[in-house]
């Protein structure tokens, strides 16, 4: 059975300390929730807590058509609210939600979004943000009118465009997830991702293997870095996937004409289902969590380059030789080292026609054992001395035999 576990914590912050949170959150079983208020007075927080009371009693159909009902259920609650008092008038909260839920009897993460509270995706240690700000300085960044760094770093970086409360209707940003265990997900508010970096919070999420601990260690990041916002931060741990991810691996694996890559990655974010009321579907999916960066790349790359270098040098070495051996009783001559050098054997380049048994005794065993030399050219030579030796060699055998003959069958005188 697919599974999440999820823990959470918040904090008012350093530069707010003193007055209200008006952040809240939920953690349930399979339905996760960080919402971020806005408004004077209490309106911040009535905001936040509505949103996430409406969402968490109004989630009872288990798809993401539901889990967005439920989010358009919590903006007329806290836009009803808001009408109803004047001291509420204007109010209006983020949400990020996560919750699991069913599509054509199969399980998925739903993730949707309204403002600038985020969800991020960590899947095999790489943190992916899921959902995008609905706010003004992201609208001037998508626009090209501010650079990342300067949109980081912006005054007014949380004005939001689309809030929870503002109006009777809201659109809201989803997706659908195919979990696979060892999934993270991240629900946050804003009071993280403006004092911590995403790169130190994918090294905590991936240091910390409670998701209690990890929570709980963002938020005290947040403070130390200034705390000037209030902190939430939701983590959601797919602990069970009942096994979805292996078999979509297999059923891509087994789909002729897909690379083999495509087969590592089977819970790719995918399109939501049409969802009811003014609910935007993700057109185009997030970012693809990354496995093959290119510092493993690099890395292998490298790697390969050593070991080919080593190859290569072996190979020099074991077939940069020459020895004069022998082949069936015949001197010859060949190229390698004698006996072969790891998966190099020499090879025979040349007969020479001179019989083993012909060259004097005193050089077989070098032969035999392969009498290197620096080239071929030092081998045709040694050849050739090794032939005027045999030569000597058998005139000296001759010449001893018939010098000898006559002086044992002489008779005597
Ligand atoms: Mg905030």
């Amino acid at each position: 059975m697919t599974t999440l576990a999820g823990a959470g914590a918040t904090d008012v912050g350093r530069v707010r300390s003193g007055r209200a949170n008006q952040d809240s959150y939920f953690v349930g079983d399979d339905l996760f929730v960080v919402c971020d208020g806005v408004g004077g007075h209490q309106g911040g927080e009535v905001a936040s807590s509505t949103a996430v009371e409406a969402i968490r009693d109004h989630f009872n159909q288990r798809t993401l058509v539901g889990l967005i009902e439920a989010v358009l259920y919590a903006n007329r609650k806290v836009w009803e609210k808001a009408q109803g008092d004047p001291g509420l008038r204007g109010m209006g909260t983020t949400v990020c939600a996560a919750a699991l839920v069913e599509e054509d009897g199969e399980a998925r993460v739903a993730v949707v979004n309204v403002g600038d509270s985020r969800g991020y995706l960590m899947r095999q240690g790489e943190l992916s943000q899921l959902t995008e700000d609905h706010s003004l300085v992201e609208q001037m960044y998508r626009e090209g009118r501010l650079s990342r760094e300067e949109a980081d770093v912006h005054p007014q970086r949380s004005l939001i465009t689309r809030a929870l409360g503002l109006d009777p209707d809201v659109e809201v940003d989803s997706w659908q997830i195919l979990p696979a265990a060892g999934d993270r997900y991240l629900l946050c508010s804003d009071g993280l991702t403006n004092e911590v970096s995403d790169d130190r919070i994918a090294a905590t999420l991936r240091r910390l293997a409670d998701p209690g601990e990890a929570a709980r260690e963002l938020v005290r990041m947040a403070n130390e870095a200034g705390g000037r916002d209030n902190i939430t931060v939701v983590v959601v741990d797919v602990v069970d996937d009942d096994h979805a991810a292996e078999e979509a691996s297999a059923a891509l694996a087994a789909e002729p004409g897909l690379e083999s890559h495509t087969a590592d990655a089977p819970a790719e974010p995918e399109p939501a289902p049409a969802p009811a009321g003014r609910a935007r579907q993700r057109r185009e999916p997030p970012a693809r969590p990354r496995r093959f960066t290119w510092r493993v790349a690099l890395f292998l790359l490298l790697l390969l380059g050593v070991l080919g270098g080593a190859i290569a040098a072996v190979g020099w070495y074991a077939r940069g030789a020459w020895y004069v051996g022998v082949d069936d009783g015949e001197v010859a001559i060949f190229q390698g080292r004698p006996g072969g050098l790891l998966w190099w054997k020499p090879t025979l380049e040349a007969r020479t026609g001179l019989a083993l048994r012909d060259v004097p005794e005193s050089r077989r065993d070098d032969l035999e054992r392969g009498h290197e030399t620096a080239d071929r050219a030092a081998a045709d030579r040694y050849v050739a001395n090794l032939r005027d030796e045999a030569r000597t060699f058998q005139r000296t055998t001759t010449t001893s035999t018939t010098a000898a003959a006559p002086t044992t069958t002489l008779p005597p005188p």
